[in-house]
């Protein structure tokens, strides 16, 4: 892309800091060129909610300035990692409908670059092979308030260095036996300081690198260099990484990287009612809490996409969230108003009886094609042909023999009264059939003539307006209705392990009819059973022969 391509915006209120700060940079001529970002997932789990929160960030700034987004794998630590992952994520980021500019881009890429730059280090007496155990190191590097002390390998020469860190490299040691670290400050009052690990021998098959290496460079020592090797301008990460910023600068400081990238941090997405890190989802998949990384109960972006969130409600939702300084918890009631409001305007209007109970209609024999519109205020979503027949179902709940019960209490049907059909007649119902346990099976009713798409007498106004489905044309199909898997606020926090709070009642199957319609839906496509709630079908098990349908919400908040 070239310069002329640059957006530059003034700043305003509405931005963000960091908005702010790239306008701002861009009037005082401090960034020069294009604004690169990049979102760069380790490839250790699926995607969840809080990731889009810094993808809509990083590919939405690229998108607002003109700049470059790139999305890189963060890809060192092979033992974690999967192809599944790989694939996954590639598959999520476009579903949210973006792009990232160029190939893929992979940390392990690079690792002989960075190999070079850990010997760079060595020769400018930056860098040591240290020998210490683990719990001898984390002794050595004392606390916050305590300063570490030395290594006792800290002063090895450049060569004996050098010598040992071409063995680790060459497979000579077990794992564990030694490190590449920093020479810094033992004494610095941030722990990052104090001799961090560059590398570590992990003798692991990587996904990307076959066997080609034994180390392996950590977090730290990889990711500024990684930016820097890509020309990103914004190194945008999350606040946990803030004390980690002094060294990202001290990398950058002595190595001879093409370019000298920024870190900005930003507050993490935290929800309520969920669990967000990659770690925990991978507990709930591989405990069998859950089907799999893409069950509907789970926040990851597969496991919205199943339950029929549409891309756009997660975009809108990650829009308006604040990109601050500070971590906040963030009210689950804003995520499903986000998912509510979009599908009010895009799902089809349908019907489907979750309980049915027959209604038969003693006072009309033929079928009637009715054509009912997809939407009630977007024509262009189009109609669909909805067959009203003598027996049709409606739901148990919405009928009743008690005749005492108000018409502002009870706005359904009631033995004797009138309710209106959801796009058809007003009916009224004349009487009941019981089986020998006394239980409703049938319910007797009548049209009234002339009430189809008009106001019937005024004695004989309805209740309210009930969903239904002809009995003799529609569809059996299995709804699969979800609840919250986690009923407590903060599942993490309090007595007991989150994986024991699990609701294991969040999931219940019913088999329902619906109009024949929706037999033909298309996998993946979302609904709103009027009354019911929205629904999606299913995007692998949903078929012309077995509809199957997720809840995906209900109509209305509950919480
Ligand atoms: P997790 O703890 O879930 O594994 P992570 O931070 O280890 O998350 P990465 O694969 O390293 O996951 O994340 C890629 C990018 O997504 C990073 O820049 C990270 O800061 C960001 N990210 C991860 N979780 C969140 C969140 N909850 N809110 C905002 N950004 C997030
Ligand atoms: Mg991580």
């Amino acid at each position: 892309m070239s310069d002329e391509k640059l957006v530059s915006q003034s700043p305003s209120d509405n931005q963000n800091f960091i908005e702010a700060l790239i306008t701002e940079q861009q009037h005082s001529g401090e960034l020069k060129g294009k604004v690169i970002t990049r979102f760069p997932p380790e490839p250790n789990g699926f995607l969840h909610i809080g990731h889009a929160k810094s993808i809509c960030l990083n590919f939405g700034l690229a998108e607002q300035f003109g700049g470059d987004c790139h999305l890189r794998f963060d890809d060192t630590n092979p033992a974690k990692e999967d192809q599944i992952y790989i694939d996954s994520i590639q598959e999520d980021v476009k579903w949210l409908g973006f792009d990232w500019s160029g190939e893929v881009r992979y940390a392990s890429s690079y690792f002989d670059q960075f190999y070079a730059w850990a010997v760079n280090l060595i020769e400018q007496g930056l860098a040591y092979v240290c020998d210490l155990t683990p719990e001898e190191a984390s002794e050595y590097r004392g606390w916050a308030t305590k300063p570490g002390k030395p290594s006792p390998y800290r002063n090895r020469t450049v060569d004996e260095n050098l010598a040992l860190f071409e063995k680790m490299r060459a497979g000579e040691f077990d794992e564990g036996a030694c490190v590449l670290r920093a020479k810094i400050d033992m004494a610095s009052p941030n722990m990052n300081l104090r001799d961090p690990i560059l590398y570590r021998i992990r003798k692991a098959h990587h996904h990307q690198t076959g066997d080609k290496w034994c180390i392996y460079p950590s977090y730290d020592f990889a990711h500024g260099q990684e930016d820097a090797i890509e020309g990103v301008t914004h190194s945008i990460c999350t606040l946990e990484f803030q004390d980690h910023k002094p060294l990202y600068e001290w990398f950058i400081e002595q190595l001879p990287v093409p370019s000298k990238p920024k870190q900005y941090e930003f507050g993490r997405l935290h929800m309520n009612y969920t669990v967000m890190s990659k770690r925990k989802l991978k507990q709930l998949v591989d405990e069998k809490v859950v089907s799999g990384w893409d069950d509907p109960r789970l926040f990851t972006l597969s496991g919205l996409r199943r339950r029929g969130i549409r891309p756009e409600a997660i975009r809108t939702f990650c829009d308006g969230l604040a990109v601050a300084k500070t971590d906040g918890i963030v009210d689950i009631a804003q995520f499903e108003y986000a998912v509510r409001d979009d599908l009010n305007q895009h799902a089809y209007r349908a019907m489907c009886v979750l309980n049915p109970l027959k209604v038969t209609l003693t006072n009309i024999d033929d079928t009637q094609m009715l054509t009912l519109p997809h939407h009630p205020n977007e024509p262009s979503m189009g109609e669909r042909e909805v067959p009203f027949t003598k027996e049709i179902y409606i739901d148990k709940a919405d009928f009743s023999t008690d005749t005492t019960l108000g018409r502002k209490k009870f706005k359904r049907l009631v033995l004797g009264d009138y309710v209106r059909l959801r796009g058809a007649y007003v009916i009224q119902a004349k009487d009941i059939v019981t089986n020998d346990q006394g239980d409703i099976t049938e319910v007797i009713a009548e049209i009234v003539e002339g009430s189809l798409g008009a106001n019937p007498k005024p004695e004989q106004k309805p209740r309210g307006v009930i969903h239904w489905v002809s009995a003799t044309d529609a569809v059996p199909c299995e709804l699969r209705l979800y609840s919250s898997l986690f009923t407590e606020e903060f599942p993490e926090a309090g007595e007991g392990h989150f994986l024991e709070k699990a609701n294991k009642d969040s999931l219940t199957v019913v088999k329902g009819f619906c109009e024949p319609a929706l037999a033909s839906a298309k996998a993946e496509s979302n609904w709103q059973f009027e009354r019911e709630g929205y629904f999606v079908a299913d995007r692998y098990d949903h078929s012309q022969d077995t509809p199957v349908f997720n809840l995906t919400i209900d109509l209305k908040a509950s919480r």
